[in-house]
C-alpha cells in the first residue's frame, strides 16, 4: 500500500497546517499525506476541525500557517474554481429551477466546454449515477437519494482529480445511506479517483474508506486502516469513538517484554494481556476489550481465574444478528461488562436470561492496553 512506503509521493499533503478563527485554533499544526486513488475519511465529533481541513483543501478557507499540496502543486493563492478538486456539499446545493441534466451541465458550460462535449459528458454522468430516466425532472420531483446522486453527478462532471464529500449522506435514511455507501465505493473504484469524505459517522467511515484519520480538537489522533483503528486503537479516545468497547481501569502488577498482568481497579479481577506496556508496575492503564471478544463461558467455568470474571446478566439486547449482554460484575449497578455474540444457534441451544450467573472470559490477545 502506498502509505506503507515512505518514499511514495503523496497526492494530497497537509504540511504543518494551522487554522485560527480569531483566538480559536480550529486546526493545530496538522500534517497528513493522502495517496492517489485512496478513499480517505476524516472522522471526528462535532467541532473537531474536519470540515475546516477539507475547506482549506477546496480553497474556501486559507490556512493561518502551513502549506497544502495537491499533485505536487502548492495550493497557496489558488482560488477554489481553479483547483483540481470539487466539493459536494451536504445540502447538495442544486439549482431548483433547472432540470437534472441542466444541473449537471452547469459547471461544464461555465467552463465554455463545446455543446456536443457537454451533451456527451452529461449523458455519461447520468448513466454512471443511474439517473438517465430522471434527466428532465427538476430537483423537487426527485427523492432524497436521487437528489444526492444528481449532486454527485454534477461534482464528477468536470472530472476533478479529487472529489471532496462533506457529510454527503447525512440527509438520507439508514437503508439508503448504506446502499449509497456501496455505490460511492463502486464509483470510486470505477473512476479510479481520489475521494476524501468528511463524516462524524464511524460506521460510514469504516465502510467506505481505505484509511481513516480520527480527529479531535483540531488534531489528528490516529491515521490507519479501518481494521487497524478498530483492532489496535492508539488511545482511549479512539477505542471509545470507534465501535463499542469495554474500558477497564487496571493497575499493572507485573510485566515482561511480551506480557502484562493487571488487576482491575474497581473489582480486583486479574487480567493478563499478550502486550508490553510502557506503564510501570503500580501505574494505572486502560484495558480495552471489544464486546465480541468477551465470551460467556460454557460448562462449569469458575470465576476468579485469570481473564475469568463472574457476573450476573443485567440486560440483554437482542439485535437480530447478534445479542449484547450486559453482565454486572461488581457492586455498582453501572459496573458492567458487555459481551456480544452471534445469534446463529446459541440462543436456541442455550438461552441466556436475566439474572443468570455467568462467567465472562477472554483470551490473552483479545484486548489492548491503552494510556
Ligand atoms: P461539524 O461536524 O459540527 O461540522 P467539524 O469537525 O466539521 O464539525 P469545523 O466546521 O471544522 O468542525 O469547525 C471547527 C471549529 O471551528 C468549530 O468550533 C467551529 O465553531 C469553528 N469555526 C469553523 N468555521 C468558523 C468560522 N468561519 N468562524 C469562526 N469559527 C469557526
Amino acid at each position: 500500500m502506498p502509505w506503507e512506503n515512505p518514499d511514495h509521493p503523496p497526492f494530497i499533503e497537509f504540511r504543518n497546517v494551522t487554522k485560527k478563527f480569531g483566538d480559536f485554533t480550529a486546526v493545530k499544526n496538522l500534517s497528513l499525506k493522502i495517496y492517489e486513488k485512496e478513499f480517505f475519511a476524516l472522522l471526528g465529533g462535532s467541532g473537531c476541525g474536519k470540515t475546516t481541513l477539507m475547506r482549506m483543501l477546496a480553497g474556501f478557507e486559507t490556512p493561518t500557517s502551513g502549506q497544502i499540496f495537491l499533485d505536487g502543486q502548492d495550493l497557496a493563492g489558488i482560488p477554489p474554481y481553479r483547483r483540481p478538486s470539487n466539493m459536494m456539499f451536504q445540502s447538495y446545493a442544486l439549482f431548483p429551477h433547472m432540470s437534472v441534466e441542466k444541473n449537471i451541465a452547469f459547471g461544464l458550460k461555465q467552463d465554455k466546454m463545446p455543446a456536443s462535449e457537454v451533451e456527451a459528458r452529461v449523458s455519461e454522468m447520468l448513466k454512471l449515477t443511474k439517473l438517465e430516466q430522471f434527466a428532465k425532472r427538476k430537483p423537487h420531483q426527485l427523492s432524497g437519494g436521487q437528489r444526492q446522486r444528481v449532486a454527485l453527478a454534477r461534482s464528477l462532471a468536470k472530472r476533478p482529480k479529487v472529489l471532496l464529500l462533506d457529510e454527503p449522506l447525512g440527509a438520507l435514511d439508514r437503508k439508503l445511506r448504506e446502499e449509497t455507501q456501496f455505490e460511492l465505493m463502486n464509483l470510486q473504484e470505477e473512476l479510479k479517483m481520489t475521494f476524501l469524505i468528511v463524516t462524524h459517522d464511524q460506521e460510514e467511515a469504516m465502510t467506505v474508506a481505505d484509511r481513516i484519520a480520527v480527529m479531535d480538537k483540531g488534531e489528528l489522533i490516529q491515521v490507519a486502516t479501518p481494521a487497524e483503528i478498530y483492532e489496535a486503537p492508539n488511545c482511549k479516545f479512539v477505542a471509545d469513538f470507534i465501535g463499542d468497547v469495554n474500558l477497564i481501569e487496571a493497575k499493572v502488577t507485573e510485566k515482561t517484554d511480551t506480557l502484562t498482568r493487571m488487576t482491575s481497579v474497581v473489582d480486583s479481577f486479574a487480567i493478563e494481556c499478550d502486550q508490553a506496556t510502557d506503564a510501570g508496575v503500580g501505574e494505572t492503564v486502560w484495558y480495552a476489550i471489544r464486546p465480541e471478544k468477551v465470551r460467556i463461558a460454557e460448562g462449569n467455568a469458575e470465576p476468579g481465574g485469570v481473564n475469568q470474571i463472574g457476573g450476573v446478566v443485567w440486560d440483554i439486547a437482542y439485535l437480530g444478528d447478534v445479542s449484547i449482554i450486559h453482565a454486572k460484575v461488581g457492586e455498582d449497578d453501572h459496573d458492567t461488562l458487555r459481551s456480544t455474540f452471534a445469534n446463529v444457534s446459541r440462543i436456541v441451544e442455550k438461552p441466556i436470561t436475566w439474572d443468570d450467573n455467568v462467567v465472562l472470559t477472554f483470551d490473552r490477545d483479545a484486548g489492548v492496553i491503552l494510556r
